[in-house]
């Protein structure tokens, strides 16, 4: 149907005429705003894939991403800034982390040691002993090791324990290493470490005995009974009971309840938790690199750390940037096989 001006139409049909052309009018505008609108979306889409296409070579020419870089709008106040310290690559073979065992030998020398009698008497300890004056620990290690002591006294009124092992000289450890072949009359030892693989000789390690009030006489220490307190709670302090039956194949040292090693609070309590020895843990740790997910938790006290690794190169004076945080706690220690690790305290302001 069409019409044209002049034709004769009653005010119905005029009505009608209108109607039918807001209709169309209407339609028409619908289908124009559905097309551009469908024009639009295809042009951004093209744009976006060019965008996308294009985005490696836009980083590469821009410098090199920071690792503290922010993202848009205000600065995250609780974004760790992370600076640079120089370490040189033979610092891997100290600090409360590195690995000593038949793989890697201790190349240490120079031990900050204690007399632990001679602390004892100083501090007005009486809760443990040591088989005499000549047993040492690392300075650093007294403190959380007789804390941990005094501690479970006050759990057990049990005051029998002594240091029965501690820091030892190569020597030593050659003497022992030796006299086990013999009594065992075998050329290798699951209970004695080689002369220059025992974490005896790092003064970081010790061994409980058990002692007789008034003979003085050692008593075993299997960790069973009160003692078991000791398991439950010497990550507290620091400390592993570096030795268990269930590692065995991984540590080659058979069962030591005995054996406790120092590592520090924030990496005995991961691996406690996590039912690792020494040697896994650095494991774990290697697979958080500084440049990818740095290893993050939270201990029972609701202290969080941010725990990563970073690799070790050239020769032993030559120094290694090694990222570390600004104004906030952390510790390096090297790990005695490849490189560093890094454990952050987050929230805690360095005060050094
Ligand atoms: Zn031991």
């Amino acid at each position: 149907m069409f019409m044209r001006k002049g034709d004769h139409m009653s005010k119905k049909q005029i009505s009608k005429e209108k109607s039918i052309r807001r209709t169309r009018f209407l339609t028409e505008l619908v289908i124009c705003v559905v097309l551009l609108g469908t024009g639009v979306l295809f042009i951004k889409n093209a744009f976006d894939n060019v965008r996308t296409v294009k985005a490696p070579e836009e980083e590469q020419t821009t410098a090199p991403t920071e690792p503290t870089e922010m993202t848009t709008g205000a600065p995250d106040p609780d974004k760790i800034i992370f600076e640079t310290s120089n370490v040189k690559t033979k610092e891997i073979f100290t600090g409360d982390l590195i690995l000593v065992n038949n793989q890697h030998r201790y190349f240490g020398g120079g031990e900050d040691l204690v007399s632990i009698l001679e602390k004892n008497d100083e501090t007005g300890r009486t809760s443990f002993t040591a088989v005499d004056y000549d047993y040492k620990i690392l300075s650093a290690v007294y403190e959380p090791m007789a804390r941990m002591i005094d501690d479970f006294y006050e759990y057990s009124s049990l005051d029998d324990l002594m240091i029965y092992g501690s820091f030892r000289t190569t020597e030593f450890q050659q003497q022992l290493y030796e006299q086990d072949l013999q009594n065992n009359g075998t050329d290798s030892s699951t209970r004695v470490a080689k002369p220059g693989y025992s974490e005896h000789e790092t003064g970081y390690a010790f061994d409980f005995s058990r002692y007789e009030k008034g003979t003085g006489a050692p008593v075993d220490y299997d960790g069973t009974g009160e003692y078991e307190w000791f398991a439950e709670n010497c990550a507290k302090y620091g400390f592993v009971i570096r030795y268990t039956e269930e590692k065995e194949s991984i540590t080659e040292i058979q069962d030591e309840p005995w054996h406790f090693r120092y590592v520090g609070i924030p990496h005995a309590y991961y691996m406690m938790k996590n039912n690792l020895c020494l040697e896994e843990y650095i494991d774990v740790v290697r697979n958080h690199p500084y440049s990818g997910d740095h290893l993050k938790y939270t201990d029972d006290s609701g202290q969080e750390y941010e725990v990563y690794f970073v690799e070790a190169s050239g020769g032993a004076e030559d120094n290694n940037s090694v990222p570390v945080p600004a104004g906030v706690k952390y510790e390096i220690s090297g790990n005695n096989v490849d490189g560093f690790i890094v454990t952050v305290y987050v929230d805690v302001k360095n005060n050094s």
